[in-house]
């Protein structure tokens, strides 16, 4: 077989030589131990959970390193270009802090770009031609229908699918027979002619997963599509020679596919890069664990805690929770360091799924909200509310001294210990919702509507604005007393059936009265920020409602 001759047939005209190619691209100049890392996202529009976990994995990586996070496109599958998709990729991953030093939009060094896998047909193509060249790949003119029948033929004989050894019809086509179907117009895609050997044993070294054993690869993989589109498998190799990665942090997804990777990489002449493959993200589903799912779980979608308001510093702790086994404990230790300054280790990443759980995520979010001042966490809720607020919410900030007199109390600033009420950005705004409109009741009262009335009514004879807290709480101590209601505490615990409840249910029903709810910070303090109007306007609103 002429295999120039076909190569020339196949892919006619000059193409640059891989010399060219390296010289176009050349290794990076950079200090010694630095990596190349990347995210190679393909741009769907949806961005998920799994893509912030190797994303953190990987900036984390690069940027510890001093090396370089890049962003590739990965849009050979793509029919159809989904807009703005690579800009919701970027924002999405700012929001976590995670930034990129090059790579598709970013506008850094464009030496090893085009970023998008679409734009970088000349290389694939001179790559291809390049092992028909050499025998390493030829044109297989098989019908869908042709490998429909194949396949239900080896499922039969329970034996692997697939286009491998005597299988792979068209690896041996005669030259006549080739020529003839490319005369005819034949449509056929490339594949590579595997040397490789299902019985044989690969050792590799996972940068995460340690030793592992894998089997040779002997299938017949598409590298070029009917279209002239590369597979994932070939634009990966040719892409990640030449843009020079140093470490691919990828899904375990893709450990299945790592013996094709191997092969192609040497057909190629291709040192591969390292690979780490990183465990799933899982969930508890009842007594079993699966993985995420896009239609189960909204939690998986990126989008999601940009909406809720999470947090980003607590979604990035609790990655890296997850990511590295030594991570909880530096942080116990150093809570008050910058985390770009925890000594992230690849060594130190889980080899087997990472259980993902929104309960987990939400205690460390109310832990690190409460380390915030009253003003730092004013300006992360202006931040997701001029996106996510409604127009009640984004006039909050109007009022500014108000928002972070309301703020300060629920976060417990000043106080013996910080409270921690806020989980999110959504959840705090409702949480600090009374502060800025009339309540909405959440809470039943426990005591009867003529008592409430009465209750509220001695409220409103006695109450003054200008009575500090000491002489305000002796004011509800005298209307609990003048109703039936023990006065102190001690009392009533003494001999309850004495008394029709306590000062603390009296306190409760001004509580709902004013904010709606049974359970808040000091109520004192609420109706000092609320002002004497507002206050007596809404405990005369509870009495007419009772
Ligand atoms: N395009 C692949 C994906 O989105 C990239 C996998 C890789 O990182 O190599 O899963």
């Amino acid at each position: 077989m002429d295999y120039k001759k076909l190569a020339e047939r196949l892919f006619p005209g000059a193409y640059p030589t891989p010399e060219e190619y390296e010289r176009r691209y050349p290794p990076r100049d950079l200090p010694a131990g630095a990596e190349v890392t990347r995210l190679a996202p393909s741009p769907t529009g949806f961005i998920h959970l799994g893509n912030l976990f190797a994303a953190i994995a990987n900036e984390r990586v690069a940027h510890r390193s001093g090396g370089v996070l890049y962003l590739r496109i990965e849009d050979t599958d793509l029919k159809r270009k989904v807009d703005g998709a690579v800009e919701a990729v970027i924002r999405a991953l700012r929001y976590f802090d995670i930034t990129f030093d090059e790579g598709a939009e970013i506008g850094g060094s464009d030496l090893y770009a085009p970023w998008y896998q679409r734009e970088r047909a000349e290389i694939y193509r001179a790559f291809a031609k390049r092992l028909v060249e050499q025998g390493r790949a030829y044109p297989c003119f098989c019908t869908e229908e042709e490998l429909a029948a194949l396949r239900e033929e080896q499922t039969a004989k329970k034996l692997v699918t697939g286009y491998y050894g005597a299988y792979a019809k068209c690896r041996s086509l005669g030259e006549e027979e080739i020529y003839r179907n490319l005369d005819a117009g034949k449509p056929y895609v490339l594949r590579l002619r595997s040397l490789g050997d299902a019985e044989k044993k690969i050792k590799f070294r996972d940068a995460v997963k340690g030793e592992i054993t894998v089997t040779e690869n002997d299938q017949d993989i598409v590298i070029l599509k009917s279209d002239g589109i590369p597979t994932y498998h070939f634009a990966h190799a040719i892409d990640d020679h030449f843009m020079r990665t140093t470490l691919v942090i990828r899904g375990e997804e893709w450990l299945a596919s790592l013996p094709i990777h191997l092969e192609l990489f040497g057909a190629l002449g291709f040192k591969p890069p390292r690979y780490g493959h990183n465990c799933s993200l899982m969930k508890q589903d009842g007594p079993t664990r699966r993985k995420l799912s896009k239609r189960k779980d909204p939690e998986l979608a990126l989008e999601f805690y940009r909406k809720e308001g999470y947090f980003p510093r607590a979604v990035k702790v609790y990655m890296l929770t997850l990511l590295n086994s030594n991570f909880e404990e530096w942080y116990l230790k150093n809570p008050e360091a910058p985390l770009e300054t925890f000594p992230y280790k690849v060594e130190k990443m889980g080899k087997s799924g990472a259980l993902f759980d929104l309960d987990k995520l939400n205690d460390i979010s109310k832990s690190e909200l409460a380390r915030l001042t009253a003003e730092e966490m004013l300006a992360f809720l202006k931040g997701w509310a001029e996106e996510f607020g409604s127009d009640a919410e984004k006039a909050y900030f109007v009022e500014e001294e108000k928002l972070l007199s309301a703020l300060s109390l629920c976060m417990g600033v000043g106080g013996k210990k910080r409270r921690k009420d806020f989980v999110t950005a959504s959840q705090a705004m409702k949480t600090i919702s009374y502060f800025f409109a009339a309540p909405v009741r959440e809470d039943e009262y426990a005591v009867d509507a003529p008592t409430r009335r009465a209750l509220l009514d001695g409220f409103l004879a006695r109450y003054d604005e200008a009575d500090d807290s000491a002489a305000w709480f002796a004011k509800v101590k005298e209307v609990a007393a003048e109703n039936g209601f023990a006065a102190e505490m001690r009392d009533f615990k003494a001999s309850p059936e004495n008394y029709r409840g306590s000062v603390a249910d009296v306190a409760e029903v001004l509580r709902i009265a004013v904010t709606g709810r049974a359970n808040t910070p000091d109520l004192w303090t609420i109706m000092h920020i609320l002002g004497g109007e507002e206050t007596r306007a809404r405990v005369a609103r509870a009495k007419e409602e009772a």
